[in-house]
């Protein structure tokens, strides 16, 4: 059943609100047994809020009327503890909704639970988890990753049997990258189409919320519900929010792609590339014209780009969590900075470190204008570029991810810098803001493949008719 479908069947009182909250999250709780997607289960809000929908009056219950929703762990939820992931964050209770959250909830949506993530949102695998911890697990595969850093929202997707939409966030490609490597649908909006209001941050210029689900009218009708101005998010942009969901039916002929030459060939695995093939040719069939097309700046740019810019953002975002105001606290013995130093040694997982290191030299005084501000200025040449590559082109299509789903003991192999190389393909589109969509391709030995679509800014919509056409 579709999400349209179910929230219908609630509008029309065939479908008992509360009843299906309940059965929903029996089957939350039996799947993340297994497979370990959600951090906490919001059972008693869940019902509470399943109650209210079911009170009010036809007509006033809303566009996702009872519709299950999980939200990934880093975005604040009202009255349920939001850690992303962290030790940090423990038993942070927010005393207020994100942005989008509040959203969903005026919608008539109900929050389930939050979902597993790598801790703040550092990496691409949801293996860097926070201290006390665990890893959610493929759902093809549970000896392989789930991508991430919304792995737990992209798993419980594929895997929940229910409509229902996950809510992730998305640095250098979080959305589609888990979505990929879990066959599910993820959408990653512009820079500024959904509020950041209540995310816990991870990089502020970079960081968007956007909808996971298992087809593209349900994330589309998601999308359309957490978009728009908001006046507590002064980055939130005010062009108008379309209609999405009318997207899916618009015929594709006549609409160009590029092929992003650059995402085949070398370091891409051929199963990827063949189903990815597949798409394009499907694309062809449906009337849409395809041709190569290749940046001006090497693709090769991106990852060092991101990963100065994106840990600069990330030190000074978490300077603030310091054992005072938030989450983990220790006695407080000796000056400011012992007190300072033994709680994020204690409470911050080794990637956390990492990234404050890195992004505390990049911003340091005399190492700035070679790294943190160098970077920026790659950064504008990269939007730059593909301001140009949309002159000619409604999209642009690559893999979503060049490997399939690897292994828990390949991915403990890798070194940081291997590690950071399996974004190469999603980190130029977060980098410009662009908006950029995961769709299923294919798969191989059981596992999924996926392809990324991306368009100009505040182009989502295109992404929606062109995801259709593959669906
Ligand atoms: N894998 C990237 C990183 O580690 C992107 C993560 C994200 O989008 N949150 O920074």
């Amino acid at each position: 059943m579709s999400v349209a479908e179910f929230v219908k069947g609630v509008h029309d009182g065939q479908i008992d609100v509360v009843e299906h909250i309940h059965r929903t999250l029996e089957e939350c709780k039996i799947i993340n047994k297994e497979y370990g997607y959600l951090n906490l289960i919001s059972e008693e809000s869940a019902i509470a809020q399943a109650k209210l929908v079911s009170k009010k009056r036809k007509g006033a219950k809303g566009a996702l009327a009872g519709l299950p929703v999980s939200i990934k762990d880093s975005i604040c939820v009202k009255g349920v503890e939001s850690t992303a992931g962290s030790a940090m964050l423990k038993g942070y209770i927010p005393p207020f909704d994100a942005g989008c959250v509040s959203r969903l909830r005026q919608a008539g949506a109900i929050i389930v639970g939050k979902t597993a993530q790598d801790e703040f949102g550092f990496g691409s695998f949801s293996t860097n988890t926070g201290i006390g911890f665990t890893a959610p697990k493929n759902p093809f595969d549970r000896l392989r990753s789930c991508g991430g850093s919304s792995g737990g929202a992209a798993g419980l997707a594929q895997k929940l049997s229910v409509p229902h939409v996950a809510l992730g966030e998305s640095t250098g490609g979080s959305i589609v990258n888990p979505a990929s490597f879990c066959g599910v649908v993820g959408l990653c909006p512009t820079y500024g189409r959904v509020s950041r209001y209540g995310l816990i941050d991870y990089g502020s210029s970079l960081d968007k919320v956007g909808p996971i689900g298992k087809t593209v009218a349900d994330v589309a009708l998601a999308l359309k519900v957490i978009a728009g101005f908001d006046e507590k998010e002064s980055t939130t942009a005010t062009v108008p929010v379309e209609d999405y969901p009318s997207f899916v039916k618009k015929d594709v002929a006549g609409l160009r792609v590029g092929i992003l030459k650059e995402s085949f060939g070398e370091g891409t695995d051929s199963a990827v590339e063949k189903s990815v093939w597949g798409a394009i040719k499907q694309l062809e069939s449906a009337g849409v014209d395809c041709r190569e097309i290749s940046l001006k700046i090497p693709i090769e740019y991106g990852i060092p780009t991101y990963y100065i810019i994106a840990p600069s953002e990330a030190s000074t975002n978490l300077a603030k969590l310091c054992g005072l105001r938030y989450g983990a606290e220790e006695k407080i013995e000796g000056d400011f900075n012992t007190y300072f130093s033994e709680v994020r040694s204690r409470a911050f997982g080794k990637e956390a470190k990492r990234r404050i290191m890195l992004g505390t030299f990049t911003r340091m005084a005399g190492y700035r204008d070679a790294y943190y501000v160098k970077a920026t200025k790659v950064r504008r040449l990269i939007i730059d570029e593909y301001k140009n590559v949309f002159k000619k082109c409604d999209a642009v299509i690559s893999p979503t991810v060049s490997i399939l789903p690897p292994r828990f003991d390949e991915i403990k192999n890798l070194t940081p810098a291997q590690n950071y190389l399996i974004d190469a393909l999603t980190v130029s589109p977060n980098l410009a803001g662009l908006p950029h969509l995961n769709m299923p391709v294919g798969k191989h030995n059981g596992l999924p493949i996926g392809a990324m679509l991306t368009t100009d800014h505040f182009k989502e919509g295109v992404l929606v008719q062109l995801g259709a056409a593959l669906e």
